[in-house]
């Protein structure tokens, strides 16, 4: 589906509560489409069942809409999305992009767990299913924050895995699936989620799905050089207090305080923000989060 109109989306796991990080890509995201006038949709990646935390889905949908970061259409939950998965892993089985594999991880250790042929030393009961990557699979692309990317995906990422042998489907596989599904033409993530990105592409272009805009925001650091520890990164952003949250997270996006001084009102902040957002100030650097920046004053 190929649209004028901005659509962009939040797509959390719900593996905890709503965390720094991750609300600076929703608040991010949520401004960049209403800034244009466009969509935000809204998705479950509970994907994984090993890692979904019981409940934390609806505390993440909770906390969002205490932040006045309302979505357009229905949630989509990708625990719901089988048959879509299945439908893209057949096209791309009888198209020749995807092929059935055997290989266990110790079978791939001799080759730094990169997959670029088949050695099993035994055949399982439930292999896992990969796309298939041919030699010279360079990707590039322009992202909206770091400008020209290009990543080699056979030679540093090997074939990679659509659905696991046991039986989940992978993030890459669900990701492009629905965001195509829910029309996104505006990606906007935190930075570790570059290096999947290549990957999403090449599945967008075997699966004949338009490629959206990345933007990816920088990483929230709680020291010079160190990603922000589990304890902080862990550590819920005050959903009871969203002014001084969504004002600190503005700041941090790169944009000017001033622009909403005086606006005590949540939904007034909201639209301000929406009308002054400058995606040319969105920081390129990683950001020092210091303790405790996030919880109310
Ligand atoms: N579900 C992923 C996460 O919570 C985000 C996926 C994406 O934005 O593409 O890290």
């Amino acid at each position: 589906m190929t649209s004028s109109l901005s659509c962009g989306r939040f797509a959390p796991s719900p593996t905890g509560l709503l965390h720094p990080g991750s609300l600076l890509a929703a608040f991010g995201s949520w401004l960049l489409a209403r800034h244009h006038g466009g969509l935000w949709r809204l998705r479950i990646e509970d994907v994984d069942p090993p890692r979904t935390v019981a409940g934390a889905a609806q505390a993440q949908l909770q906390a969002l809409a205490a932040f006045g970061l309302l979505h357009d259409g229905p949630v989509i939950w990708q625990s719901a999305r089988g048959d879509a998965y299945q439908t893209a892993l057949d096209r791309l089985l009888a198209d020749g992009h995807a092929f059935v594999c055997h290989c266990s991880r110790s079978d791939l250790a001799a080759n730094g767990g990169i997959h670029h042929r088949c050695v099993p030393r035994q055949a399982r009961p439930d292999p896992a299913v990969r796309f298939r990557l041919p030699p010279g699979s360079i990707v590039r692309f322009e992202d909206g924050l770091r400008g020209p990317q290009q990543q080699d995906v056979h030679a540093e990422v090997g074939d990679f895995v659509l659905r696991r042998a046991d039986g989940c489907w992978a993030y890459q596989l669900a990701v492009v699936v629905d965001d195509a599904a829910q029309g996104v033409n505006e990606v906007v993530r935190g930075a570790d989620l570059l290096d999947s990105t290549a990957r999403q592409i090449l599945l967008q272009q075997a699966l004949d799905l338009p490629t959206p805009r990345y933007w990816h925001l920088p990483l929230l650091l709680d020291a010079p050089g160190h990603k922000l520890s589990k304890s902080l990164a862990a550590l819920p952003v005050d959903a009871g207090e969203p002014v001084p949250v969504l004002r600190r997270l503005w700041v941090l996006l790169g944009q000017p305080g001033t622009a909403l001084d005086g606006i005590d009102d949540r939904d007034a902040l909201l639209a301000a923000a929406q009308r002054s957002f400058n995606p040319g100030l969105l920081p390129r650097a990683d950001i020092l989060l210091p303790a405790g920046a996030l919880s109310a004053p």
